[in-house]
């Protein structure tokens, strides 16, 4: 009948979708269907998870039979061709009205074009971000669906039950129509990346230039992380700092080979950022520093090259009593550049693509489940009700004066890290960013010269309208 089917499907069970799917199955009022494409997998999941009370399906015609309607499904596999197949099976058995849902990362590019081709066939197509890694998708992920709001009124109920919860609400809104929600996702790993290369960044300061041992590191950030930087990033910063290698004995930092990885997101950010010209230099400087960490030739090359030239060494600088109070500061001030910038590259996605997001509704749904999650999101949160079309972050009152409280010391540490050659791009280019947007003349007065002089591209007068070309003197 149809009560012994299931309101919820999940397709893919893999480590997300299997979480996903107990997640889902925990939750009052959830009857969940599962199927994968290698019956094992199902297999393995339902004989190890009774309690699910999973309704398992080894091909996906029974999976979609064991569906109630509206037929609501979320694919969990692998980004791209994976994803686009599991699509079209799903599409081929639905019908008009019936919900797909994408939880995994795809491209926001390919969430739009996939709602659009859904849509044509009648069918909903939500693609979601879903944030928190492995144990948000058990416990309580941060959710960003996007997809029509017809659609979200069938699986907001569904979302809201299994999202983490943060101050008594769930972690999960409607962030805007077709690909909003995976640009988000998009963007808030692009801050996750700012945001653990700046928390990199205070560790290596303070361990190369204020002489900080790891013992000592690890209850900085347990003390950081019961003020204003409280966060995930800054508490796992501590486990990974407190942990030892157990071959050596030997901090396991200190035994993990020092080339970054990643999968990409944060690249996707910066390419899109550059298309829609807005500067999310933090994010940029952290995808970098990725980079020029896995140039291990380089590297090489270049430590013997100045181990053997006669240049001056970097000073060691005189390091202030206050240098880890600094550090701090200037890991603030740095983070609100980037979570700034962040939030500029999604309004500037708003418009381009036609969304209506609530950036306060945002920072919100980030306070949990997601890992970004920190006490800061509540100032986010506060700054868009106070003023919900804020210039930048930067100028709402509360950040405003906790950059410029934090800002003697922040160029203090910048120039400490300039002196002593530790890298810090970062919190410097950071502080050049804030730098340029409060100076009052920029040199971009003469780079608009250049481009007059060798392209009569033409340039604006402070003193009147209008577009000027000079006859420059070396011109024909
Ligand atoms: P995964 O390793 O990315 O993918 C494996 C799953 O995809 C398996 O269920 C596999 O089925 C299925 N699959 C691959 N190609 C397929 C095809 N052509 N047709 C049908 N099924 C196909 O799995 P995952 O690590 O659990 O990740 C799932 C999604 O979540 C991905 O998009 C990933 O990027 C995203 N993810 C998100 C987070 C996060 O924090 N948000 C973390 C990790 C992953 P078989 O068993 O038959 O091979």
């Amino acid at each position: 009948s149809a009560d012994d089917r299931a309101n919820i499907g999940v397709v893919g069970l893999a480590v997300m979708g299997s979480n996903l799917a107990r997640n889902l199955a925990s939750r009052e009022g959830n009857t969940v269907a599962v199927y994968n494409r290698t019956y094992a997998r199902t297999e393995e999941l339902v004989t190890e998870h009774p309690e699910a009370g999973f309704i398992a399906s080894e091909t996906i015609d029974d999976f979609v039979a064991t569906l109630a309607t509206p037929r609501t499904a979320i694919i969990m596999v692998q980004a791209g061709k994976g994803t686009d197949a599991v699509i079209e099976q799903l599409a081929e058995r639905f019908e008009p009205g019936d919900i797909i849902v994408d939880g995994g990362n795809a491209n926001f590019n390919d969430t739009i074009r996939r709602e659009r081709e859904l849509r044509e066939r009648g069918l909903n197509f939500v693609g979601t971000g879903i944030s928190g890694g492995e144990e948000g998708a058990l416990n309580g992920p941060s959710i960003m669906p996007g997809g029509s709001p017809e659609a979200w009124t069938t699986l907001g109920p569904i979302l809201k039950s299994i999202a983490a919860v943060a101050e008594g609400e769930p972690c999960v809104t409607h962030v805007g129509t077709d690909g909003a929600g995976h640009f988000v996702k998009m963007v808030h790993n692009g801050i996750e990346y700012a945001d653990m290369q700046l928390i990199a960044e205070a560790y290596d300061l303070l361990r190369r230039v204020g002489g900080l041992s790891v013992e000592q590191l690890v209850d900085v950030f347990k003390d950081w992380n019961t003020g204003d930087l409280e966060s995930y990033l800054i508490e796992i910063s501590a486990e990974v700092l407190a942990q030892k290698d157990a071959e050596t004995g030997q901090p396991l930092v200190d035994v993990i080979l020092d080339e970054a990885g990643s999968k990409g997101t944060g690249v996707w950010t910066v390419q899109n950022a550059l298309g829609l010209g807005i500067p999310v230099s933090g994010i940029g400087e952290a995808v970098f520093a990725r980079a020029v960490s896995s140039k291990t030739a380089q590297r090489a090359a270049m430590r013997a090259s100045v181990q053997g030239s006669t240049r001056a060494h970097p000073a060691t600088p005189q390091v202030p009593d206050t240098f880890v109070d600094d550090v701090r500061a200037a890991l603030y001030a740095s983070k609100v550049v980037a979570y700034a910038q962040g939030f500029d590259l999604i309004v500037a996605g708003a418009k381009e693509y036609g969304w209506d997001i609530d950036l306060g509704a945002l920072a919100k749904i980030w306070r949990a489940g997601c890992i970004i999650r920190a006490r800061f999101l509540n100032r986010i949160v506060d700054a868009y009700a106070a003023e919900p079309d804020l210039e930048t972050l930067l100028v709402d009152p509360y950040f405003a004066d906790a950059v410029a409280s934090g800002e003697e010391t922040w160029r203090r540490v910048v120039g400490i890290a300039a002196a002593a050659g530790v890298p810090a791009p970062g919190f410097s280019s950071a502080l050049s960013y804030f730098d340029s947007l409060a100076a009052d003349r920029l040199p971009a007065a003469l780079i608009q010269g250049q481009r007059d002089f060798f392209g009569a591209h033409t340039y604006k007068r402070v003193d009147k309208d209008g577009a000027f070309h000079t006859l420059w003197s070396g011109d024909r």
